[in-house]
């Protein structure tokens, strides 16, 4: 499995950390609880989306750009480490971001990843909810494109074959790790959206025989809906590899039981693992990804699907800058 043969911009700081959460493992009463650190990627507040733009930045370049457009939701961390990516690159950045939750609450609207968008340089547009926004977003490319632009359209968050082979190279990452330190992992478990994370990991996984069960704790689409996103996209970047037919359907587990009342809106025990992070390790998660992963991850530790004495990793995705936009959920007010 050779990934120096594709095209990358090395930008992320990598290897992200693998740490040991005692104070969150005693509180369950176990299994011991690692954590990949993966919000520590080095990109404007960085994230998961980090690791896959190393590789999909590369090929705007190779194509030529001057211009990235991609599109999320209003608080996409996705959105907001494509504009710190193209400043670093003195590339232009368009983002059309989609109103999927219809908060009012201005620091919503304004503040968190929206206020780093601007900083960064990138112009925005809104969109209602529930539109097909990839084809939004080639209708303005268009546009640009008839202005004499060279647009590169990246997907919403970055899950193309391209993009989910920076969670291929994750996946070596954390195994060099893990046999560095004779650490055995029994579990990994992270959040699931557009799926690319879960593919890239699961193809690495399984590329490398590491015999590791992955779980994709969902924040939107329904398990069986997930399950196959997650699979097709597996299949098509095990092609790109080299390695074709290496995942199987199987191999792709996914859980839908906290997403909720729907994609970006909190629940109960979304803010109760936002809170034992934050004031058991020091470690912020977010509302809408993480928060909801964690959540999958404290439940499965207390209801007994993860055994006291095994070894779990976390795959913290990041997201914290978006806790600036939820704060009147996070403190009630
Ligand atoms: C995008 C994102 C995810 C989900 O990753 P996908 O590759 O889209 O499945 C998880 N956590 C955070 C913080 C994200 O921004």
């Amino acid at each position: 499995m050779h990934l120096a043969r594709f095209s990358r911009v090395f930008l992320a700081h990598l290897p992200t950390p693998l740490e040991r959460l005692d104070r969150l493992s005693d509180a369950l009463g176990g299994p011991e609880i690692w954590i990949k650190r993966d919000d520590c990627t080095g990109l404007s507040t960085g994230g998961n989306k980090t690791r896959k733009l190393e590789f999909l930045m590369a090929e705007a370049l190779d194509e030529g750009a001057d211009m990235v457009m991609t599109q999320g939701a209003t608080q996409s961390n996705h959105a907001r480490q494509t504009a710190a990516f193209a400043a670093r690159l003195g590339l232009a950045c368009h983002l059309l971001l989609e109103d999927r939750t219809g908060s009012e609450d201005p620091n919503y609207n304004r503040n968190g990843n929206v206020l780093l968008d601007h900083l960064h340089g990138a112009t925005t547009e809104k969109r209602p909810g529930g539109l097909d926004m990839q084809a939004e977003m080639e209708a303005v490319a268009e546009k640009f494109r008839a202005e004499g632009r060279k647009v590169y359209v990246i997907p919403g968050g970055g899950s193309t074959p391209t993009g989910a082979l920076g969670y291929v190279n994750c996946a070596f990452e954390l195994l060099g790790q893990a046999n560095d330190r004779g650490l055995v992992i029994d579990h990994i478990v992270t959040a699931t959206g557009s799926a690319g994370t879960q593919a890239g990991l699961i193809t690495g996984l399984k590329a490398i025989n590491a015999g590791i069960p992955l779980t994709g704790i969902g924040v939107r689409a329904p398990k069986e809906k997930q399950e196959d996103m997650v699979f097709a996209l597996a299949q098509a970047t095990a092609e790109k590899l080299g390695c074709p037919g290496v995942v199987a359907r199987e191999d792709v587990v996914a859980d839908s039981s906290y997403v909720g009342p729907g994609y970006g809106i909190p629940r109960e025990d979304t803010i109760e693992a936002i809170k034992m992070f934050a004031e058991l390790e020091g470690i912020l998660l977010d509302p809408v990804y993480s928060g909801k992963g964690a959540a999958g991850l404290i439940d499965y530790c207390r209801s007994g699907k993860f055994g006291k004495g095994e070894r779990v990793v976390f795959l913290h995705t990041g997201g914290s800058a978006a806790l600036f936009g939820y704060d009147s959920v996070l403190t009630g007010a």
